[in-house]
């Protein structure tokens, strides 16, 4: 590319005296700027490192998407995934205070790479740019407009639904989250992502405890898929997404069958294929359902594996929780002080509970002091996360002496007291009386 063209990042500067400089550069380099805490040099390396992609991609990848169609998608699959992470480190690098006309950058990105899962991934970003920038007018025009044109399919971007959800669900108006399901149900072109999106909508139910709602829904959906798998076998996004609703439907009917399903398509899946998050996140996938079934020396195994491709929050967690159910660990604190806190998002509700049932089982009184600090931190909308949290406190405040003292003292009594989580207290359990009574 020559010095006085355009450069690709959209900075709307030439290229000598943009992204040149700071073309060629690496990975490493751009590790060795953040940990310096040279945060605006990290930024320029990654977008220098963005636009030696994009570079790349108009040499090779839009040549062979002329000549060999089929070879060319799929490398340009590959190139938006590299994009993506890319994109997410620049994200990350972002000094505070720099807003670097980032929207207008992806607009020029989203023009330069003719595709449609692309054009998702550039959408996405801007969002975040907006929800990062607190331009509230912008993100939410932008919101609708996705919401009204998306194009529903086995690519669909996940993260892209995610945000949309992220964005309605702290208003708690499940009407419109329900609405977002139908659009995308209604929308979805092919038999599966129909599927996926009507299951989506039962775990939305199950999540605001309609229960029964969700059941309904959740079978109507696992009977579709019994009839036949509408995948075809070298897919691996419908096989990953047949084997995570069968995964779910397990909460849903607590029968090992399911799992075993989800298990056998996940050993089909051609692992080759991934890159190395993709890797990581297979072998994770693999060990929960392990986990799930409680063959936690399976799952350690897998963990392990894929805490060897990328480090990520999940495995990290659930890893604790094997080590744990295998007697292998002693003392929390390693833990408690390793997993950072405030960046596990959602994940951090499966966090908490599963240091708390460890700390309670290994009895271990500080960390359970620690683990009440963060609770009383956490505030969460979604009822059946609010639920969870609840009865882990009262675990918690269980065996943290002022309870157990309580229950001591009542020990005789003990067992015909309750605790009620949803009344915040303790209540007298009458059916058992009852029972004893007419022993
Ligand atoms: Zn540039």
């Amino acid at each position: 590319m020559l010095d006085d063209e355009k450069c690709l990042c959209g900075s709307g500067r030439i290229y000598g005296i943009c992204c040149k400089p700071f073309s060629g550069m690496k990975i490493e380099d751009y590790k060795r700027e953040r940990e310096s805490k040279n945060y605006i040099k990290a930024y320029y390396i990654a977008i220098a490192m963005l636009t030696d992609y994009l570079v790349e991609i108009k040499k090779h990848t839009n040549r062979i998407l002329k000549d060999n169609p089929a070879i060319g998608k799929f490398i340009l699959h590959q190139d938006i995934n590299a994009l993506s992470e890319l994109a997410d480190r620049i994200f990350c690098s972002i000094p505070e205070g720099n807003t670097d006309n980032w929207g207008e950058r992806f607009e020029t990105i989203k023009k330069l790479v003719d595709a449609e899962e692309w054009k998702n991934e550039c959408e996405y970003y801007q969002l975040l740019y907006y929800d990062l920038n607190n331009e509230n007018g912008k993100f939410t025009e932008q919101i609708e407009a996705i919401a009204k044109n998306i194009k529903v399919d086995v690519h669909t971007d996940q993260r892209m639904l995610e945000l949309l959800r992220s964005v309605i669900l702290p208003t708690g108006e499940l009407t419109k989250l329900l609405k977002l399901d139908d659009i995308l149900i209604e929308k979805s072109e092919d038999s599966l992502m129909k599927l996926k999106y009507q299951f989506d909508k039962a775990i939305q139910l199950s999540l605001v405890s309609d229960n029964e709602g969700a059941k309904k829904i959740a079978d109507e959906v696992i009977e579709k898929l019994e009839k036949g798998v509408p995948y075809t076998e070298i897919e691996l996004y419908s096989q990953d997404i047949t084997a995570q609703m069968y995964e779910m439907y397990y909460n849903f009917e607590p029968d090992r069958k399911w799992l075993d399903k989800a298990l056998e398509i996940r050993k089909q899946m051609k692992v080759d294929n991934f890159n190395s998050s993709g890797k990581a996140k297979y072998f994770s996938d693999i060990a929960y359902v392990n986990w799930k079934l409680g063959n936690y020396e399976v799952a350690e195994q897998h963990f392990t594996t894929s805490l060897g491709y990328e480090e990520n929050a999940f495995a990290q967690i659930y890893l604790l929780d094997c080590l744990v159910e295998q007697n292998k660990i002693k003392n929390l604190k390693e833990y408690l002080e390793n997993v950072e806190f405030n960046t596990l998002g959602v994940d951090c509700i499966d966090f908490l509970i599963i240091l708390g049932n460890a700390a309670i089982r290994l009895n271990d009184t500080s960390s359970i002091e620690t683990l009440k600090g963060y609770l009383k931190e956490i505030n969460i909308a979604v009822p059946y996360y609010k639920l969870c949290l609840k009865e882990l406190e009262l675990e918690l405040e269980k065996k943290s002496g002022r309870i157990r003292k309580i229950l001591g003292k009542l020990s005789p009594l003990k067992e015909y007291l309750i605790l009620q989580p949803q009344f915040n207290g303790m209540g007298i359990n009458l059916e058992k009386i009852i029972e004893d009574l007419k022993k």
